[in-house]
């Protein structure tokens, strides 16, 4: 669901009153006194006339926990491979090892590995994999005229592409970047380039589960919410999410923090997503084979002498990388509520957890983790129940405002319920 700012102007009315209940809305809110938001990240840009967010308040509770899920991120600390090698009579052409952005690149990566089998004379090519990087590197094949047979042990629904969190974050756990090279950082962009026009073209076209949406960094320190300089020079202009920040000053915002920035975030459904591309291969002609390959011996049973390999883990037995780690990652997942359409992250003053949704249309998604060397997929309990206290806890604050909870004051202590609730301006 995609609410952009300019909608929001477009809905804004002059009220003296501030709500928090319902609707996702800015208001255009006559203040005289108050220091107006700071726009593009410049507190100085004081206005008489400044602009109210009235965002929904989730509804986040142990009641409405559907699910935890878990997957292993493949990561290598030099970034993935996207290279050619033979195999006796085969060409492997490697596209692997994405950590915590293979929902990411995988586009442009699935071009760069087809136009390197376009060197290739055949026109039959093998995929080993079916998730976002095997699905993706498919497609690109086939839309250069190769015809493509999918390998893989598992599909969708249960590959690790559908255990995303599923934004477009092109660096996260991508690569240590002392490990960075000339050479891997030019198919880097290139590969982040592809993927991001890729993915704006798929944006709210029907059935994709792709989609713009405003992300809130709840937050009393400004500061850290500037870019790191591994960022700043690994990512392309372009795609800085902070080029589209908005500052949203005390009393301009229903989070329990002094400031609120709004970035905006393209984002996936990764079940919807991943079915569509499943769906899409098999209407281009593509061909679904279900089976495990030990060795790369194997490949000498199937006819395709080009293959893509898109294994991910798989790649640290079968092709012997043992660069590889996971990197494991665990969401959990509450009743979807279709009216929070903003995703937020934020922390109370009194907490060490930072607290986080996202939501999506098979869940609201709490919280999210990052343990290297992990091989577990069963859920840490733990790690749900920080994740779910510090949301709890958090959001509950923000519903407050809307009287319907008992509300926290905003380091996360119960006010008395005889007590009005006053937003606790920060001074
Ligand atoms: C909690 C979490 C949050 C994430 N958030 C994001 C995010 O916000 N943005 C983002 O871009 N990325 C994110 N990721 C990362 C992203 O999900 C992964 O990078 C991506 O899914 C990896 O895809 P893959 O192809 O390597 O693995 P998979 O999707 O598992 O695909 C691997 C395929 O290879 C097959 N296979 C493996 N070994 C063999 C074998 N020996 N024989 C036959 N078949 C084999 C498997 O069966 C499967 O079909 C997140 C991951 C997690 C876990």
């Amino acid at each position: 669901m995609v609410v952009r700012r300019r909608d929001f102007l477009q809905m804004a009315g002059v009220t003296a009153t501030a709500g928090f209940a319902s609707g996702c809305a800015v208001r255009n809110d006559k203040v005289s006194a108050t220091p107006s938001a700071a726009r593009a990240g410049s507190l100085a840009a004081a206005s008489p006339t400044h602009v109210s967010l009235n965002l929904v308040a989730p509804r986040i509770s142990w009641e409405r926990v559907i699910r935890t899920t878990v997957g292993l991120r493949p990561h290598r600390d030099s970034g993935f491979v996207l290279k050619a090698e033979k195999f006796g009579e085969k060409t492997v052409i490697h596209d692997y090892g994405f950590g915590g952005a293979g929902m990411s690149l995988a586009w442009g990566c699935g071009a760069m590995a087809a136009d390197m089998a376009l060197e290739h004379n055949d026109r039959k090519a093998a995929v080993l994999g079916c998730g976002s990087p095997g699905l993706t590197a498919a497609r690109q094949l086939q839309r250069r005229g190769f015809e493509v047979t999918i390998y893989a042990m598992s599909v969708p629904p249960d590959t690790t592409s559908n255990m995303s969190y599923a934004g477009f974050t092109p660096t996260t756990a991508l690569i240590a970047n002392e490990h960075r090279t000339p050479a891997w950082d030019v198919q880097f962009r290139r590969a982040a380039e592809i993927s991001y026009r890729q993915l704006q073209l798929l944006a709210g076209a029907p059935g994709w589960g792709v989609y713009w949406i405003d992300s809130f960094n709840a937050t009393d320190e400004l500061n850290e919410q500037r870019p790191s300089e591994r960022e700043d020079d690994l990512l392309p202009e372009s795609m800085r999410p902070e080029r589209d920040r908005e500052v949203f000053g005390p009393g301009e915002h229903p989070f329990p923090t002094q400031y609120a920035v709004r970035t905006s975030s393209l984002a996936i459904e990764p079940s919807i997503y991943l079915d569509k591309l499943v769906a899409d291969f098999l209407l281009f002609g593509g061909k679904i084979v279900i089976r495990k390959f030990d060795t790369p011996r194997d490949l000498t049973s199937i006819p395709e002498f080009l293959v893509v390999n898109c294994t991910g883990l798989g790649s640290k037995t079968l092709f012997n990388d043992n660069e590889l780690v996971p990197i494991k990652g665990q969401l959990t997942l509450c009743i979807p509520q279709p009216e929070v359409r903003y995703r937020a992250f934020g922390r109370l003053r009194n907490s060490t957890v930072a607290a986080s949704i996202s939501p999506r249309s098979d869940g609201i998604v709490v919280g999210n983790m990052m343990e290297r060397d992990n091989w577990s997929l069963d859920p840490n309990p733990d790690v749900r129940q920080q994740n779910m206290d510090a949301a709890i806890q958090f959001f509950a604050v923000m519903r407050a405002r809307s009287g319907r909870v008992a509300p926290l004051d905003r380091t996360g202590e119960l006010v008395p319920r005889s007590q009005p609730f006053a937003y606790i301006r920060p001074a």
